[in-house]
């Protein structure tokens, strides 16, 4: 655990801070290069988390500019797109991790492996906790000129009972336990002692969500079911193992265009996966799974039929929420934070509310507080100003609005796929106000619109892009202020003046979803197919894979698994 590098960073016997901990410095002992020298006299920049933003930001960092310190719990990136895939052996776990110091070599900076605990924002310190060789917890400062926060996210519980009897996915050891657990499961089935009733619930698999990560985990077990099953295990009967997968909305991958999501529930039923949609878990026990599923009565009133189905394995992949040290940001900042599930920035991605204007958050963490709504007031003042009547007294009928809505389609891409529910709040609006709105009604609508336009999808993609976004404006402040020396960053909104706010191009999303994938580029490009569309998948996280070297070991277990078929054991 311990995993400080020490040759260049050391606890200062100086303590300070608001509680008075250990403050770690860079420690410059008597042979000490100029090199050295000159990378303690750079500004700090510290980086918390080694996930999709940091890696994209210290993949673009300039190497000279900045003292690099990078905290994390975890010592390695991983490639989360592949997860499922690992899970069921398609790919080996080690294919899907970078270590971490290979990547901030790049950038001649330092690691710390461990947890992030607060921060002083007035005294630009950060409290990082670490287990010493005793197994005790030891605390400390880490001083910081810019501070970065992309500490991702946690699964979201949604207040449902007995999680604990879930798996969950989303690092690597997850994955190989998942593993670990399918493989038993299908190891006890076998047994001569199993009842036939036992051996059903055993192999009933059921996945919570319909999100991305449920898909393709359902469509990769599907896979091992059907490709190695028969081969490891002669003696199980195909039609006893079910795979079911419990969606609350009424269709999977609800994100996606709605031809995509009907792509693929054809798929999953013709796969014989269960989708279970408007359904939501109320219970999870150790057997099994209570859900309520929205139905129609006899006389075709809605009524909500609870069930109970038997279970061996469930995953639960039911979105993300904020990590415990996010929500105590979030509550430190006050009135300034009032998103429930990220940590608001503004438009330049600096957490709104610190008094240095030198914290960043960026990725699953974080939600940009973008203007949507002001955008949309300024486009119907400067539309009503064009035409010569007052803004305030304004009168806009429906086809106006549609106008509107394209105007924050361009404006803001992210928007696309709310454009639907969009187009729907404006023509309930028309429906009920006699085919106009006046501005105040306009206000109070956008309200309601701005909330759900805030929200950028928690995405790699998204990570990425702020990753990168904030790794060239550094690059800029850098050069934009010469002669600043560590500790005097006082740019204020130098950020504003060097660099333009940040934009998220939506690229597309795409899902495998057993022997076949899905694609959706927005404003309907969307198309899935079979064999083809699996190679196009694989070739498009091939290319976006971290190194060389997961390339290679990634190429190698899909040439693996061809030839030989999955490894069905646990470790
Ligand atoms: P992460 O990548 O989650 O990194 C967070 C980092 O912070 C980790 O290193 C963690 O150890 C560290 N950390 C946590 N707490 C602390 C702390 N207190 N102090 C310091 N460090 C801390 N997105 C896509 O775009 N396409 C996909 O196909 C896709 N598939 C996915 C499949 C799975 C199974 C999962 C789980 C996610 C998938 N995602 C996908 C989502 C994507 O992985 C996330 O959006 C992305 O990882 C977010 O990046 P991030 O940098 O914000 O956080």
């Amino acid at each position: 655990q311990g995993d400080i590098d020490i040759s260049a960073l050391a606890l200062n016997p100086r303590r300070g801070g608001p509680k008075n901990l250990p403050i770690l410095e860079i420690f410059l002992d008597d042979d000490d290069s100029e090199e050295k020298k000159k990378q303690k006299e750079k500004p700090r920049l510290v980086v918390l988390g080694g996930g999709w933003g940091s890696v994209a930001l210290l993949k673009e960092l300039n190497p000279d500019n900045y003292h690099v310190t990078v905290i994390s719990p975890t010592n390695y990136f991983l490639f989360t797109p592949m997860l499922p895939s690992a899970t069921v052996g398609t790919l080996e776990l080690k294919s899907l991790v970078e270590p971490i110091r290979n990547i901030i070599s790049r950038v001649k900076g330092h690691f710390i492996r461990a947890n992030a605990e607060d921060v002083d924002f007035s005294s630009r310190l950060v409290e990082v906790s670490q287990k010493d060789p005793n197994g005790n917890e030891v605390r400390f400062y880490v001083p910081y000129d810019k501070l970065v926060i992309a500490v991702g996210s946690s699964t979201n519980p949604h207040g449902v009972k007995g999680l604990e009897h879930c798996h969950f996915l989303k690092d690597i050891s997850d994955a190989r336990q998942i593993r670990n657990k399918i493989i038993q499961n299908l190891e006890l089935s076998c047994l001569p002692t199993t009842s036939d009733e036992e051996r059903k619930r055993l192999l009933s698999f059921v996945v919570c969500g319909g999100g991305p990560t449920g898909v393709e985990f359902a469509a990769e077990l599907y896979d091992l079911l059907n490709e190695d099953l028969t081969l490891h295990f002669p003696r199980l009967l195909r039609n006893e193992i079910s795979v079911h997968l419990i969606q609350s909305r009424d269709h999977i991958l609800n994100t996606y265009d709605e031809a995509v999501s009907k792509y693929a529930e054809d798929r999953f039923s013709r796969d014989q996966v269960d989708v279970l949609v408007n359904s939501r878990v109320a219970e999870v026990r150790p057997e099994s799974i209570l859900f309520t599923e929205k139905g129609v009565s006899t006389d075709g009133k809605p009524i909500t039929i609870t069930k109970e189905l038997p279970m061996g394995f469930c995953l639960w992949s039911t979105g993300v929420s904020q990590t415990p040290f996010c929500k105590h940001l979030s509550q430190k900042l006050g009135p300034a934070q009032t998103n429930r599930h990220a940590l608001e920035t503004d438009t330049h991605l600096r957490l709104n509310g610190t008094p240095l204007g030198d914290v960043y958050a960026i990725g699953d963490c974080s939600t940009v507080q973008n203007n949507v709504a002001d955008h949309i007031i300024t486009f119907v003042r400067n539309l009503a100003w064009k035409h010569g009547k007052d803004p305030e007294s304004l009168e806009l009928h429906f086809s106006d609005w549609r106008n509107v809505a394209q105007q924050v389609k361009k404006r803001f891409p992210q928007a696309a796929s709310h454009l639907k529910r969009l187009d729907k709040l404006f023509a309930e609006y028309d429906k009920d106000h006699n085919g106009t709105l006046d501005f105040g009604e306009l206000r109070e609508l956008l309200k309601q619109i701005d909330n759900k336009l805030t929200s950028l999808p928690a995405t790699a993609q998204r990570a990425h892009q702020q990753g990168q976004y904030l790794a060239h404006k550094f690059n800029k402040l850098a050069h934009a202020a010469p002669g600043l020396k560590a500790n005097e960053i006082t740019e204020g909104d130098l950020d504003a003046a060097v660099y333009k706010a940040f934009e998220y191009k939506h690229l597309g999303s795409l899902a495998y979803i057993g022997n076949s994938a899905v694609f959706d580029w927005g404003d309907g490009w969307n198309f899935g197919g079979g064999l083809w569309a699996v190679y196009a998948w694989r070739s498009i996280y091939f290319t976006q894979s971290v190194s060389l070297r997961t390339r290679v070991l990634m190429a190698m277990d899909w040439a693996k698994r061809a030839l030989f078929g999955r490894d069905l054991m646990s470790y």
